[in-house]
């Protein structure tokens, strides 16, 4: 799923522009992306970043049923730079693998059981490493480093050792056509992360 929103998206370098992405692919994706200064707009009596059981969010998604659409609410005041690439891509994976509808037509999980949140938190933070950092271009780059893996994609040093983490179980199987596809839409700027890199190399050589 991570491959095929690349795909679609058009990336083809890092670190990704995730909010202009939702932004031209809003009808397709039938979502919008909302930050805390506009989120009382939606509605006065309730505050999407708060949720009594599982703490403040950084991010939280709806899903209106009467629209068949989302809105990514993101507050922006609780993140850095880095953590909202990731939260932003971690919202989506919940749209994209379809959370919302399948478990809960209205609000962002409230009826669910802990275990089962864990295992949509965890397929959700596996699309945004898929999709931030994905293992098959790092490789490529010839990337294997937790710093360069924050600075190549923008993401956060648990971010980055998540990837790390999972990264050679990521290659093991080989890739999927949609990957192949990516590579592909990668590949001029994998070459020229890979000539500089040479580049740096002789001149400390
Ligand atoms: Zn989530």
């Amino acid at each position: 799923m991570a491959a095929k929103f690349l795909l679609e998206s058009g990336a083809s370098s890092y670190p990704l522009a995730l909010v202009d992405i939702i932004k031209n692919r809003m009808n397709e994706l039938r979502c919008c992306y909302i930050t805390e200064d506009k989120a009382h707009l939606m509605d006065e009596d309730w505050d999407p970043f708060f949720c009594s059981s599982r703490g403040i969010r950084e991010a939280t998604t709806v899903y209106y049923p009467k629209n068949d659409a989302y809105i990514i609410y993101h507050n922006t005041l609780i993140a850095t730079n880095r953590r909202n690439l990731w939260s932003i891509a971690h919202e989506i994976g919940h749209i994209v693998l379809g959370h919302l509808k399948d478990f809960d037509e209205t609000s962002h999980f409230k009826s669910i059981s802990d275990d089962d949140y864990r295992i949509l938190e965890k397929e959700a933070n596996f699309f945004a490493a898929q999709t931030l950092s994905a293992p098959y271009i790092l490789d490529d780059m010839g990337v294997s480093s937790e710093k360069d893996i924050q600075r190549i994609c923008g993401i956060s040093k648990e971010a980055s050792e998540y990837r790390i983490a999972q990264f050679k179980n990521a290659l093991i199987f080989g890739i999927y056509q949609d990957e192949a596809m990516v590579r592909k839409s990668f590949s001029a700027y994998i070459e020229k992360w890979n000539a500089r890199r040479i580049a740096f190399e002789e001149v400390i050589i």
